[in-house]
């Protein structure tokens, strides 16, 4: 990830509106295209991501680790 976060920092679920640390979201870091050259970074919580993904989707075990606090 790049320098401008660090754990602590606030940011904004992108499912929700409310806000989160870092260290609790997920990070979605999205490509608009395979045309684009650059990426765009959201926020989430992890079960506001996981609860949106088809449920055919596999998804990384880390999605799964409770790290609510
Ligand atoms: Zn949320």
């Amino acid at each position: 990830m790049d320098g401008q976060f660090n754990k602590n920092s606030e940011v904004i679920c992108c499912f929700c509106g409310e806000s989160l640390f870092v260290k609790d979201a997920v990070i979605l870091n999205v490509q608009p295209s395979i045309e684009s050259d650059e990426t765009q970074i959201f926020f989430s919580h992890k079960e506001h991501f996981t609860e949106k993904i088809d449920k055919s989707i596999p998804l990384h075990p880390d999605f799964f680790e409770d790290n609510d606090g």
